[in-house]
């Protein structure tokens, strides 16, 4: 009784490279809706074990974020705005 299996099943889904999946879609730096998918909330590139993409893509997705970012298409984090906190004198 004092290992009964209350472990928490961790269900990986079977993921498909959604770029291999359909041709049709392209990886453009010009289109920041598609690429959002593979950032973060906080503007991180979503790694290729969560985003499910394969190799090639995501070397591809990467790159063109980087790029979509250098031109302020995409973040390269969300900014908090940080205010000083007020000096106690
Ligand atoms: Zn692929």
């Amino acid at each position: 009784m004092a290992y009964d299996d209350k472990r928490k099943r961790i269900f990986v889904k079977h993921k498909i490279c959604r770029f291999c999946a359909d041709p049709n879609l392209k990886i453009d730096y010009k289109e920041p809706k598609i690429l959002a998918v593979f950032i973060t909330e906080r503007g991180k590139i979503i790694p290729r074990r969560i985003s499910g993409n394969c190799a090639k893509h995501q070397r591809i997705i990467a790159l063109v974020i980087k790029r979509a970012r250098n031109i302020a298409l995409l973040p390269f984090t969300t900014a908090k705005i940080k205010t000083k906190e007020h000096r106690e004198f």
